[in-house]
């Protein structure tokens, strides 16, 4: 996959839930004491400026007729990691980019509710839009100081700053390289915070985060 110059070669996903409090707070969920994460299939993952396809079996029906859009900085791993030190993290980040962790809501929430995996809600086709390129550790100054925002069809949803993420990305890595080995290309998105609401078809996105760009995405009905 080509993110601006770069091309990668992801093999995961990984996204973390729940990482800035006032997310949290609106999805009445408890805020973690570890990172909470999860993983998305490569088959959600779309570049810059291609379509969303939100899909009709979500449409047409009212139990699951709502997808929302969570904007999220991502980090690009650059060499096989596992078992790291908090302090060594950032020798294993190639560079940032913008992540749009898109979520059939009401399917996520009824299989919670339910006790099953909310896998399903996280995993159609096109809901991991990321872009516009690699923004390299060297040109971000501090990843915990970037402002992201969100706008739907030009009017902001979701705006904040990586400032208020929970758990950084040094403690990010070293807790998900305890569990899984990432290896280069791997992405992993640290979280959304508030403001999420739901999308139609016909919707225009416009992702930005500070020092990385911006990704725009129509949304379209699927089949
Ligand atoms: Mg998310």
């Amino acid at each position: 996959m080509k993110l601006g110059d770069r091309i990668i070669d992801p093999t995961k996903i990984i996204c973390l839930g729940r990482n800035y409090l006032d997310h949290a707070k609106e999805m009445k969920a408890e805020v973690p004491k570890n990172p909470v994460f999860f993983v998305k299939t490569l088959n959600t993952l779309v570049t810059n400026g291609n379509p969303i396809v939100y899909p009709k079996l979500l449409y047409s029906t009212q139990e699951y007729n709502r997808v929302d859009h969570e904007v999220e900085l991502a980090f690009i791993v650059s060499q096989i990691c596992k078992n790291i030190q908090p302090e060594e993290a950032y020798q294993y980040i190639e560079g940032y980019t913008i992540f749009l962790d898109i979520t059939a809501r009401k399917m996520q929430i009824s299989d919670r509710n339910t006790k099953l995996p909310w896998y399903r809600s996280k995993n159609f086709d096109t809901f991991g839009p990321i872009g516009p390129k690699i923004a390299p550790c060297s040109e971000i100054n501090d990843p915990h100081n970037l402002n992201l925002q969100l706008k739907l069809n030009g009017e902001i949803r979701q705006q904040s700053n990586t400032k208020y993420m929970i758990f950084k990305v040094p403690e990010i890595l070293t807790f998900l390289s305890r569990f899984i080995t990432l290896v280069p290309g791997d992405i992993v998105a640290t979280g959304t915070p508030s403001g999420v609401s739901p999308i139609q078809p016909g919707d225009i996105i416009e992702a930005s985060i500070d020092q990385i760009g911006t990704i725009t995405h129509k949304v379209i009905l699927g089949e």
